[in-house]
């Protein structure tokens, strides 16, 4: 019988491409069907009912106790006429992916019958067993309540026959069990000081709120192959496998045609999307063989990251109808590129301004730069707590690996901004200037459209992009609430900071735009260091960042040091976003989840070797001893047989390589179990177990390498990366 890699192959030539029927052929036909959102409110709710409830989404207030009974019975009666038959409150526990728990509609009555209830209570708040979601200390097991309730600035929407309620998780305590808690109270924070600077400029401006792009990069693999690999199905990424003799090195997958059995996938997972009100309007290749991305319309950020959070479940659950696996690992393939998520980020005033556009006026202008320019600040200031929001222990594989964004924070402006504020800096305006005139010529011209707009500088991991900034370290398997709530709270804690030094200058008497021009300049100087136009991925730029004296974490667990650091607990306390104890609890969080991962991968790692790969490569040396032997007694002489030999003796080198070092291995690992200090294992599993995944995965590929390509069974790189 041939082994699982063969039949898995063969599975693959078996395939055929599913025809794919778009609901219409206009979009706008089914996009949103299936979410409840203004329209299908004011057709199932009363008008009263109806503008309370408009009212309380857009200042974000919770809808009225009363309303609630009247908004279920509307959900339930749309949902219903959608098929819906159960409800969930849908939510994004620690772990990092979405939770549900589904509870049908319908209840029994007395008389035997059954009637669909939903009521108020129903919609607003769900106790979810939480005991056994990560909370870092937060929750006893034996005290494991915790309440999800309704956020309505996030329309409920129907998945499969589920109506779907968005919701916070916290504790009973009132402390965050979720990313949503967190990211609410940034961007209220952030309101809150944005909606202040602004009215240096404009009185009528009331509210302020952030917007998300999100560019999701994946992987896609044939569901047999990912199957006939134990690494990828249990860790999310291959462990071994020696480089394809073909990758990317011909540089011909970016933007090329995509291949038609990804583009059914990608048809089918839009229109899903679409329906569930994602606005997806991208798709293409990414550099590695196999890796797309796809890109939604930006949106209001809270909106912006469920539907990321949801995309990321749709990916998953349409690949399997096209028996694709997706892979969403940041480092699924040592070798060729990884993936990465990139959050493109602006503020945007309820009048409609985007609060980082440049203007047409040297008023305008101002404005930009103020927002601009505290963006820079505020980034140099928590560098080192927006690093820790972007760390896990897949990522580590990416910043840093030359391929993705350093592990160094800088920030990338493009030359024409970093001209301008080059020539702030070194003008002389807080002196001179009396009257408006000379204030108007002190501020440098912007062009609206900004040169280098397109002068992608794919190396840094902050880059100004036109008319919004860009993190593109998050990882693509991230939450990008985390990076996200931090981003708004340390730009929340810097404009507040400004309207302070702002406030200062005029109470001595000096002109608004003056005092204004007088902070960003000072501003400019503070955080030069963490501007950088070059090359990131370059050495120099790693000794050049020493020498600023920018930090340059390579790896999680001391990366995570940034959420206990004094200047982090003073920034949560000020913006009230996290208390000491959440600010905690989310450490360990972290930390564990960091080192677990290593401890399955060290674990998948010994399984592999001692039973798949050191058999295999037994039985070929076997096979090799019997051939010499035959030559031998046939009488010929040991020339005919040097090179069968060579490999035996190659093999023999291997194989105990590899199990002398998963023996040391393994001895680490129980080293590292037995420490107490979560941070201290942690560092254990980075700098101990982890030193012996690489040595043992090069001598694993050499095998590869030598082994009867008929006998080896876990799928080649060339046929995951390839064969589609
Ligand atoms: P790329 O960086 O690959 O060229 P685009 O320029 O098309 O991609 O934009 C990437 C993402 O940025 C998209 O999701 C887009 O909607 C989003 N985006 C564009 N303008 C803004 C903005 N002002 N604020 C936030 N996101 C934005
Ligand atoms: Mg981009």
């Amino acid at each position: 019988m041939s082994n699982f890699r063969f039949q898995a192959l063969q599975a693959v030539l078996d395939r055929s491409i599913p025809e794919i029927k778009l609901p219409s052929n206009k979009i706008s036909d089914y996009f949103n069907s299936n979410v409840f959102d203004k329209q299908k409110m004011k057709e199932f709710l009363s008008k009263d009912a109806y503008q309370v409830i408009v009212s309380s989404i857009e200042k974000s207030e919770p809808i009225p106790r009363d309303m609630a009974d009247q908004v279920a019975s509307a959900m339930k009666a749309w949902a219903i006429s959608k098929g819906a038959t159960h409800y969930t409150h849908w939510f994004q526990p620690l772990t990092g992916t979405t939770a549900e728990k589904h509870d049908a509609f319908f209840e029994p009555t007395p008389d035997g019958g059954a009637i669909e209830v939903f009521s108020g209570d129903a919609l607003a708040q769900q106790e979810p067993d939480a005991s056994s979601f990560p909370s870092g200390g937060l929750r006893n097991t034996f005290e494991a309540r915790g309440y999800t309730a309704w956020d309505p600035s996030s329309p409920a929407f129907i998945m499969g026959r589920t109506l779907c309620i968005p919701t916070v998780f916290v504790s009973y305590t009132g402390e965050a069990l979720d990313y949503k808690v967190p990211l609410l109270k940034a961007l209220n924070a952030l309101d809150r000081a944005a909606v202040d600077v602004c009215h240096y400029f404009d009185k009528s401006i009331e509210k302020v709120n952030a917007s998300l792009g999100i560019e999701q990069e994946y992987f896609l693999v044939d569901i047999a192959l990912f199957n006939a690999r134990p690494d990828l199905y249990l860790t999310g990424r291959t462990l071994f496998g020696h480089m394809s003799a073909k990758n990317q090195q011909l540089e011909d997958h970016y933007f090329g045609s995509i291949p038609e059995r990804v583009y059914a996938y990608m048809q089918d997972l839009e229109t899903e999307a679409l329906q569930l009100g994602i606005p997806l309007k991208t798709r293409h290749n990414e550099v590695a063989p196999s890796q797309f991305e796809c890109a939604p319309i930006y949106e209001e950020i809270n909106l912006a990251i469920d539907h990321n959070q949801l995309l990321m479940d749709l990916m998953d659950r349409v690949a399997k109808r096209h028996n694709f696996k997706v892979l969403l690992h940041e480092k699924p393939y040592a070798g060729v590129n990884g993936s990465g998520k990139h959050n493109n980020w602006s503020m945007i005033t309820n009048t409609g301004r985007n609060l980082l556009s440049p203007g047409k006026t040297p008023k305008n202008n101002l404005m930009f730069l103020t927002f601009f320019v505290n963006t820079i600040r505020a980034v140099y200031e928590h560098a080192d707590l927006l690093r820790a929001s972007i760390a896990s222990v897949n990522n580590d594989h990416r910043l840093g690996a030359n391929e993705a964004p350093p592990a160094i924070i800088s920030i990338f402006l493009g030359t024409q901004l970093s001209d301008v504020l080059d020539e702030i800096e070194t003008s002389r305006i807080s002196k001179k200037i009396k009257d408006d005139a000379l204030l108007w010529q002190g501020i440098p011209k912007i062009p609206q459209i900004l040169k280098d707009n397109t002068d992608r500088n794919r190396t840094s991991p902050f880059a100004f992009t036109g008319n919004k900034f860009e993190l593109r370290a998050v990882g693509s398997s991230a939450n990008s609430a985390y990076p996200m709530t931090i981003l708004n709270m340390i730009m929340a804690e810097q404009l507040k900071k400004f309207k302070y030094d702002v406030d200062r200058i005029l109470r001595k008497g000096e002109k608004k735009d003056v005092a204004i021009l007088m902070v960003i300049k000072r501003y400019i100087k503070e955080s030069k260091n963490i501007r950088f136009e070059g090359n990131g991925y370059s050495p120099e730029w790693e000794e050049e960042a020493e020498a600023r004296g920018l930090s340059n974490f390579k790896t999680t667990p001391k990366a995570l040091d940034a959420l206990l650091a004094e200047k982090s607990a003073i920034l949560f306390e000020d913006t009230a976003v996290f208390s000491q104890r959440e600010a905690h609890a989310r450490h360990e969080v972290l930390l564990e989840s960091f080192y677990k991962k290593l401890q399955i991968e060290a674990r998948v790692i010994g399984e592999l070797v001692t039973n798949v790969i050191i058999p295999t490569a037994i039985a070929y040396q076997s096979n090799l001893i019997e051939n010499v032997k035959g030559l031998k007694d046939i009488g010929l002489d040991s020339g005919t047989y040097a090179a069968q030999l060579d490999i035996i003796s190659k093999i023999s080198e291997h194989v105990n390589f590899i199990k002398s070092n998963v023996g040391y291995m393994i001895a680490e690992r129980k080293q590292a179990n037995g420490i107490e200090d979560i941070r201290e294992k942690a560092i254990a599993y980075d700098e101990k177990v982890k030193a012996f995944f690489q040595p043992i995965r090069y001598h694993v590929d050499k095998l590869e390498q030598l082994i009867d390509d008929s006998l080896w069974p876990l799928p080649k790189f060339r046929e995951l990366l390839f064969i589609k």
